[in-house]
């Protein structure tokens, strides 16, 4: 159960309204966001939500009966989107395209990229300087003066930035840089990372976990928001199966169902999903057409050079053709 609290109740209206719950079997934990304040009220037994409707203090009572309460559809009327400013908004009639390499190299190659990005009138520029791989000796990352490299010229071309977080330290270091916060497929449940990444005020992709259910990717979300934090998004990223002719298999079907489950806004990453380059824009399409807000996918001047994730990674003309078909695709959706 969700119960919307004023934002002007007072500590002792509040007390009474976690009694009388109490009462009734519920055990009530406080969520304070940047939007509202809630109680999430634990219990089993069946009562009438109106004997506690009428106390000072509650907006609104939702009955849910998902394990993930706060990220579920089942309380919120509208879907949530993001505003990061800047005319881009993520979810609601918006696509959102968010592009770039697997890994930020060099100052070159940042400008390459917000030139391409730029010229196809695409707003968010996605690029790891934390790089989790799966060797140590592999390529890992530029850290934060990579982090700063690419803000400085990201912000001179209107383009804002998502990248990911590996660890809690990390999070204030890069705070000034970044718009979105991408949470990568093996910190999906890093509990410890997902608890301050809900003390803070900026939005967060969850992707989807190599080997994590739905639920498990909806109860992550619901980390962030409980702690604070109800700028989410979801994505999915394609999940470990015995199939071996594609790098992840990428799980469609996980699209409509997050959408009907959650109000949050759903991105797909076909570069993961499939992992191979001629295969990344059928997999982005049909994504669009299950009904993600939006794609995520790697793209570099030269693929065969980049320093990680070159063999999904398209290089500009490919992208170009892609955001065009993106874009066709999802008026194409909209008009059904
Ligand atoms: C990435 O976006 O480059 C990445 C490492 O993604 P994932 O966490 O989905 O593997
Ligand atoms: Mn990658």
């Amino acid at each position: 159960m969700i119960i919307q609290l004023n934002q002007a109740i007072s500590e002792s209206n509040k007390a009474t309204i976690v009694e009388a719950i109490g009462k009734l079997g519920y055990k009530s934990t406080e969520v304070k966001t940047q939007k509202g304040k809630y109680l999430v009220s634990i219990g089993k037994k069946e009562f009438d939500i109106r004997s506690i409707g009428h106390l000072p203090g509650i907006d609104d009572i939702h009955r849910v009966s998902d394990e993930y309460k706060l990220v579920s559809r089942k309380w919120k009327v509208n879907r949530s989107q993001l505003d990061l400013g800047d005319g881009v908004v993520i979810g609601g009639n918006n696509l959102s395209i968010m592009a770039g390499p697997c890994s930020i190299e060099t100052e070159k190659q940042v400008e390459q990229t917000l030139t391409h990005l730029t010229q196809n009138d695409v707003r968010i520029m996605r690029g790891g300087v934390f790089k989790p791989r799966s060797s140590p000796y592999a390529f890992r990352g530029l850290g934060v003066s990579g982090m700063k490299m690419w803000y400085k010229q990201a912000r001179a071309a209107g383009v804002k930035i998502i990248s990911e977080v590996m660890q809690v330290s990390q999070i204030a270091e890069m705070y000034d840089y970044v718009d979105i916060f991408q949470v990568g497929a093996r910190n999906t449940q890093n509990f410890n990372l997902l608890d301050e990444l809900g003390k803070v005020d900026k939005p967060v992709m969850i992707k989807r976990g190599i080997s994590g259910t739905i639920e498990e990717l909806l109860s992550s979300a619901e980390y962030v928001f409980s702690g604070g934090n109800e700028k989410l998004i979801l994505c999915e990223r394609g999940i470990r199966t015995y199939e071996k002719a594609s790098r992840n298999t990428m799980d469609i079907n996980a699209i409509p169902i997050l959408k009907e489950k959650s109000h949050l806004p759903v991105i797909a990453d076909p570069s993961h999903g499939i992992g191979i380059r001629e295969y990344v824009e059928p997999v982005a399409l049909a994504a669009i057409m299950a009904g993600a807000d939006g794609i995520i996918y790697e793209t570099h001047q030269n693929p065969e050079e980049a320093f990680s994730d070159g063999q999904q990674t398209l290089d500009f003309q490919e992208s170009e053709t892609l955001i065009k078909k993106l874009r066709m695709t999802f008026d194409l959706r909209n008009s059904f």
